[in-house]
């Protein structure tokens, strides 16, 4: 396999120009997970100018929820329609396109995040805005991309009403499909980006900090935690960290592909 320029110095202990690298305008809208604080349902801050007048009462939803029809038989093609369909939950009210993933139905790595955010919403693929240009240089640096080898999910598959973080209740309804999806993609590493991640698949709320560098575990597949790239994108000292966390995850991938032998 020939290597790309990157991987040839990454092999070569030099670090990537993207931890390096202030990676590009850091917008307002790209939220970091996490620094936000999920608001109680019905609670945004409300505009200084807005008059004192009654509330509207909430217009009806177009869609209404209603159950979510069993997951666990579900084959590829069957989930993704049963995804673009749902509505088991408030986010599909607003939602554009649910958004089930991208990539290779065959991965070795599995990167989950939050949620999608406008771009996504509307395109259909997760990570296509500013974090997503973040992600691509990360997957680069380890010589994968979205497609080549690695597959790109999210804790919940309908966008958050302004980029809020999903809520508990989201997550969970939701996670019937990430369960499935980690079931029929069967990669060899799953890599937790943020706390939302984190909450969906390990159910533990503790700090990134505190998660970070350690081997966890989902139905026998190895699971590590790192940073969001939203967050990366604010917080750029702690981009070296999500390096190393990749490097981590890649030593567990190597260590599961070369099972050690019998003497
Ligand atoms: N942030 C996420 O967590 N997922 C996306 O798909 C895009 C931004
Ligand atoms: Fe269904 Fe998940 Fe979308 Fe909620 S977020 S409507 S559970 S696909």
């Amino acid at each position: 396999m020939s290597l790309s320029r990157e991987q040839m110095l990454v092999e070569m202990g030099i670090t990537p120009i993207w931890v390096l690298r202030d990676t590009g305008p850091c917008a307002p809208a790209v939220k970091a997970p996490e620094e936000v604080v999920a608001q109680p349902a019905g609670r945004a801050p409300v505009p200084e100018q807005v008059p004192e007048a009654a509330p509207a009462a909430r217009p009806a939803p177009a869609v209404a929820p209603r159950p979510m029809p069993p997951v666990d038989n579900l084959n590829w093609p069957e989930l993704v329609k049963q995804v673009a369909e749902c509505r088991a939950c408030p986010l599909c009210e607003q939602r554009k396109r649910a958004v089930l993933g991208v990539g290779d139905v065959n991965p070795d790595w599995l990167f989950i995040g939050e949620g999608p955010g406008a771009e996504e919403d509307v395109k259909g693929e997760p990570f296509v805005g500013q974090a997503g240009k973040l992600l691509d240089a990360m997957l680069a640096s380890l010589d994968i991309a979205r497609g080549n080898r690695v597959y790109i999910a999210n804790a919940v598959k309908c966008r958050p009403p302004g980029n809020r973080t999903p809520e508990a209740a989201e997550m969970a309804a939701c996670w019937p499909y990430l369960e499935r999806q980690i079931a029929l993609l069967k990669p060899k590493i799953i890599v937790l980006l943020g706390k939302a991640a984190v909450h969906a698949v390990l159910h533990d709320d503790k700090s990134l900090a505190s998660l970070r560098g350690k081997r966890y575990e989902h139905a026998g597949i190895p699971v590590v935690v790192s940073y969001h790239p939203a967050y990366l994108l604010r917080n750029l000292p702690d981009k070296a960290k999500a390096w190393e966390d990749l490097l981590f995850a890649r030593r567990l991938l190597r260590e599961a592909a070369t099972p050690e032998l019998p003497f």
